[in-house]
């Protein structure tokens, strides 16, 4: 079996965001919709607990996750301890890998599958962490690579980002985990087709979103981030998976808002919204 939990649905900022004052936000803070943390992701194809688990993105908030998340912390002995085995990046965003540094304080080097393209860019964050527990890189493949002796992984490689295929090796149960696309690759495709459950990319509702919130925004597609209306709505909408999540949304993002007319939209296709502590196993 494969283990998911989403650690936070909401894409960079969050869910309110510090200087936001759009709709969703202004629900979050008089408590009409909760608030949600930043996007980063659990899974682990152990049984019953974590006791080896991996992380997809790791955000600001996620010491907060961790403390939300009886099963990413230590074990009660006296010592220091922790089921998170490592980090896979999608790429180097910093509200994917700044959750890196608040790890420091680990005491073997932090394991962290990335591109090379990743790791170059966060050269800054290499060096900081030199510092204290170090980073051991790890290379990603496009063909399975085992994480542990019950997870194998491949990376699908995007223009600006990958996305992540789990395969538990005992029951061959296949999950893809796509936070960040900017396009819809034939690979992309491929993978999802063969997946039982797709957690994929949800920033923006529609390419402009951001500019009625900021004059001069860039647009989603600008962003590298492929729009749901017009981009990836109808791709899952016929992806054939068991469950198809969005994650990553943005404070935005009218589908963070139960009844809006976009949110209702999606449920009559069949597909769900995360939220922080949503668990999957498949
Ligand atoms: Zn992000
Ligand atoms: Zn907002």
């Amino acid at each position: 079996m494969i283990r998911i939990q989403i650690l936070g649905s909401a894409a960079g900022g969050g869910l309110p965001q510090w200087n936001c004052a759009c709709a969703n936000c202004v629900a979050a803070r008089t408590g009409k919709i909760e608030a949600q943390t930043q996007s980063s992701i659990a899974i682990s194809a152990d049984s019953e607990e974590f006791q080896n688990c991996w992380l997809i993105n790791a955000s600001p908030d996620l010491p907060r996750q961790i403390e939300n998340t009886t099963r990413l912390q230590p074990r009660r002995d006296a010592s220091r301890n922790t089921p998170i085995a490592g980090v896979l990046l999608t790429n180097a965003d910093i509200d994917h890998a700044l959750g890196l540094l608040l790890l420091r304080q680990q005491e073997k080097p932090l394991v962290v599958y990335a591109a090379d393209e990743t790791r170059a860019m966060l050269a800054w964050l290499d060096r900081t962490l030199a510092r204290f527990c170090g980073i051991e890189w790890r290379k990603i493949s496009s063909t399975f690579q085992s994480l542990d002796s019950s997870l194998g992984f491949r990376a699908i490689e995007l223009a600006h980002s990958v996305a992540f295929q789990f395969l538990d090796q005992a029951s061959g149960r296949l999950a893809l985990v796509a936070p960040a696309v900017s396009e819809l690759t034939r690979e992309l495709s491929e993978a999802s087709a063969g997946s039982d459950v797709i957690l994929f990319d949800g920033t923006f509702w529609s390419d402009h979103e951001l500019a009625c919130v900021r004059a001069g925004a860039r647009r989603a597609r600008e962003m590298n981030h492929l729009p749901v209306s017009s981009g990836s709505l109808n791709f899952l909408r016929q992806s054939p998976a068991r469950r198809k999540i969005y994650t990553h949304v943005n404070n935005t993002n009218p589908i963070f808002m139960p009844g809006s007319p976009e949110r209702v939209e999606l449920e009559q296709a069949g597909i769900e919204v995360a939220r922080d502590g949503l668990e999957i196993v498949l």
